[in-house]
């Protein structure tokens, strides 16, 4: 068992694909000599997907498969898949096939020259509209200042060595971001580039709001720095009331047009005010909801031994 490969497969209403992945992916590592078991964990489908997963273990045993009681997301799931690897290192990888499983033996072979961390990298975007990737180089920006992760070109497709998955799994937090922690933990890494595949079946889960929450998320995981907000705007406005009272005792006259000013001035502060309350009540939020202790996922059902 000592060179066995654990590829965790996270998969949410994915029940055209599941059959697909689990014959490339095993096709792929059969070919190349990998001993290898692929997890997948049906993040709480509500279409056929648990069943495609246990038609693909009745099919090839290497098949396993964890069920969750509802939609948790994936990062929950990855780490759902990470707590029952079994092999020395573990492969992270979508079911839909847009990381090319080709690549896996390369990985592993990186694996075995001693590298802790191998990283898939996107060479390019793949097909995404001009509105999701200008967003995505906004997001990637912000965290990359913020919280000093580099993860521009990053992905979820990942090999990491057993030593990094106990890692992962020792984390307390319940709100998991996969990337951001990978890259928190260190370890010796390497980057391979890979291009992105098209998605052949199934769409896409990610809605506009979804990827919104998924940023206001992961920045807040890594970073305290949006509270300080308060802060800039406490300075700017009391600057701001300063100089109009300069400028008002230099310049004087009518006071009605001060006076309109003043107003403003006063409602602005007043909404960076009510913003820097949320930004605290988010964190908060974030505190309240580690504090309940609740798990991360609750597991319904698993198939495979
Ligand atoms: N996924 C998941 N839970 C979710 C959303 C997505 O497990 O709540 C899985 C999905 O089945 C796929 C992977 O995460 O295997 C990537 O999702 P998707 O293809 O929708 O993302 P995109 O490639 O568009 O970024
Ligand atoms: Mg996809």
């Amino acid at each position: 068992m000592d060179k066995l490969m654990s590829v965790v497969i996270p998969a949410f209403n994915e029940e055209a694909m599941v059959e697909k992945a689990a014959v490339a992916v095993a096709g792929v590592l059969k070919g190349a000599n990998i001993p290898y078991e692929l997890i997948f964990v049906d993040d709480g489908s509500r279409d056929g997907t648990w069943q495609a997963i246990e038609r693909a273990h009745e099919k090839d045993a290497h098949v396993r498969g964890v069920s969750f009681s509802r939609n948790f997301g994936k990062d929950r799931a990855v780490f759902a898949g990470l707590s029952r690897v079994r092999g020395r290192c573990a492969a992270v990888m979508d079911c839909d096939l847009q990381h090319p499983p080709e690549r896996l033996p390369e990985m592993y072979a990186l694996w075995e020259q001693g590298y802790e961390v191998v990283e898939g990298v996107k060479a390019d975007r793949g097909k995404e509209s001009f509105f999701h990737k200008v967003c995505a180089n906004g997001f990637y920006a912000v965290i990359s200042r913020l919280a000093g992760l580099d993860m521009k070109r990053s992905s979820d497709f990942m090999v990491l060595d057993r030593k990094v998955v106990d890692t992962l799994l020792s984390l307390p937090e319940q709100e998991v971001f996969f990337r951001g922690l990978t890259a928190f933990v260190g370890f010796r890494r390497t980057e391979l580039e890979f291009s992105v595949a098209e998605r052949t079946a199934g769409k896409s889960k990610w809605s506009f709001k979804s990827l919104v929450r998924y940023a206001i998320s992961s920045v807040t995981a890594f970073s305290t720095a949006p509270m300080q907000l308060a802060t800039v705007f406490g300075v700017l406005f009391a600057l701001a009331a300063v100089l109009t009272g300069i400028l008002y005792a230099v310049l004087g006259s009518d006071p009605g047009g001060w006076l309109v000013f003043l107003g403003c001035l006063a409602v602005l502060g007043v909404a960076a005010i009510l913003a820097g309350l949320g930004v605290a009540g988010y964190y908060i939020g974030r505190i309240y909801r580690q504090s309940l202790g609740r798990p991360r996922y609750i597991i319904s059902r698993e198939c495979g031994d």
